[in-house]
């Protein structure tokens, strides 16, 4: 029996062995994750969002 693992993008079962994009199940599913990453997609566990509530409240000045 294969070692079977679940891609963490799209829950697809993918064989470990072998699998240049393990965890992941292919290249997009790598790539989206890693995506999500650099483009803030996912939130840093403890960071609190205080910060940004406050900051909306800046005047809109340097819009210009
Ligand atoms: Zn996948």
């Amino acid at each position: 029996m294969p070692m079977e693992i679940k891609c963490p993008k799209c829950g697809r079962r993918v064989r470990w062995e072998k699998n240049e994009w393990r965890p992941f199940c292919s290249e997009r599913c790598k790539m989206a994750d890693l995506g999500a990453w650099v483009t803030g997609g996912y939130r840093i566990p403890g960071e609190p969002d205080d910060e940004s509530a406050a900051g909306a409240d800046t005047p809109d000045d340097e819009n210009d």
